[in-house]
């Protein structure tokens, strides 16, 4: 089986499903690499390294030809450039990455019809067994690492306390909204930066995992007792009880120099935790990172991929801090991706095998339709009357 790496052409993308290190196992194990050329560079891999690594170098069109092609961004994930890839689909080629399954449904439904078989990697169930498949987690822990270091960056104060012989400076107030795996990683980092670190999420359950690394947490007298969906994630939680929240909040968060926000819902809007009016009342020279910003955003007034400055507070949403640390971002996806495909392979690829949850999961086409029931749902479509049909 030949797999083939495709050069990312998402604007600002620099990631690459497969780094030069992860190239050597899968050709051990029998597998034929390609990668398109230039694929690496933006993350700091050469063609030449790729090579060393047993890899072949090829155009895009020879890319498509493999039997299964290996992205970060594809279909709905990749923006202007689906529309020059999807002419280039194979039926029965195995296409693996983030395809936006759940909010694109349209660009998967068109390459169900070009008869590819399309894993959603943004898919892969928050099961132990899994977890080093799950790019989500990987791709989410660096963007709140990185959050934390672009609010730093804009911040006129330092991080940490510093006693100096001019005078003593206090160490920044930071408040992390929401404490999934950014949330959680963001947290980290300011502390190691030494700022005064506090945080707050809706699911009660996480106050043990932000004490223990040395924060904060925000308690709020709010009834959250049904906060917890099924696999740890946030329920949605009605209008009523988000102004309640947002009226215990201001407080905290107009006494914070840094204010990240992480909290999402999935599949939904990201919930409004900071208003215009909670922002006025923050101290001039504050920022804001809102990492929700692409999925509506946590804080009113944030702009996808925008800087805003309202009332002196600097207001940031960046939808792609991931690809601004390419070359370590890119090491954890190629691991996701090599154990992912090792995993399909091993369990019978190219025939899929939907006895397995990983593989089910994931699957979104095959066979000329999307199987994924989800999916199918976000597209209009009625549910499938019998079980998706085996092939490769
Ligand atoms: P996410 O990105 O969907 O959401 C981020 C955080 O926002 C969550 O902690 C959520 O509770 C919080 N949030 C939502 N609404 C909020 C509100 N109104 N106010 C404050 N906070 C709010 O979550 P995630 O980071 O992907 O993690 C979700 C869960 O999945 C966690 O429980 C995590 O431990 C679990 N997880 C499990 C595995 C595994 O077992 N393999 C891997 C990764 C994550």
């Amino acid at each position: 089986m030949k797999v083939a790496v495709l050069k990312e052409t998402f604007p600002g993308e620099r990631r690459v499903a497969l780094v030069p290190a992860a190239v050597g196992p899968l050709v051990k194990s029998g597998l034929e690499v390609a990668v398109e050329a230039g694929a690496g560079v933006a993350a700091g891999f050469s063609d030449d390294a790729y090579r060393a690594a047993g890899a072949t170098i090829v155009s895009r069109d020879e890319a498509f030809a493999a039997d299964g092609v290996l992205a970060v961004r594809i279909c709905g994930a990749c923006g202007d450039g689906w529309c020059a890839d999807r002419d280039r689909l194979r039926p029965g080629a195995i296409l693996i990455g983030m395809c936006d399954p759940l909010g694109e449904p349209g660009a998967c439904s068109e390459a169900a019809d070009k008869g590819v078989t399309l894993f959603a990697l943004e898919l892969v169930p928050r099961i132990t067994r899994a977890q080093s498949m799950d790019v989500l987690s990987s791709q989410a822990n660096i963007a709140g690492y990185r959050a934390v270091l672009l609010a730093a960056n804009v911040l006129p104060r330092i991080l940490p306390m510093m006693t100096t012989a001019a005078g003593t400076l206090t160490p920044a107030k930071v408040l992390v909204l929401g404490a999934g795996v950014a949330g959680l990683q963001a947290i980290a980092t300011a502390k190691r930066l030494g700022a005064q670190v506090s945080a707050y999420d809706v699911r009660p359950a996480v106050k043990e995992q932000v004490q223990s690394l040395g924060a904060k947490f925000v308690e709020l007298p709010l009834e959250t007792g049904s906060s917890e969906a099924a696999g740890g994630y946030a329920k949605a939680m009605g209008e009523e009880f988000y102004a309640q929240q947002r009226e215990l909040l201001g407080k905290v968060v107009a006494d914070s120099d840094v204010v990240i926000c992480t909290a999402l819902i999935p599949g939904q809007k990201a919930p409004v935790l900071v208003t215009g009016a909670m922002v006025a009342r923050m101290r001039p020279g504050s920022v804001i990172v809102d990492m929700a910003a692409e999925r509506g955003g946590n804080c009113e007034g944030s702009k996808p991929d925008e800087t805003v400055v309202v009332d002196g507070v600097t207001i940031l949403g960046p939808t792609n801090l991931p690809a601004e640390v390419p070359a370590h971002t890119s090491q954890l996806y190629a691991k996701n991706v090599a154990t992912f495909l090792a995993h399909l392979v091993k369990a019978g690829l190219p025939q899929l095998a939907l006895d397995d949850e990983i593989c089910r999961d994931t699957l979104v086409a095959t066979g000329g339709q999307l199987v994924h029931p989800k999916v199918r749902e976000r597209a209009g479509l009625p549910p499938l009357a019998a079980p998706a049909p085996a092939s490769g």
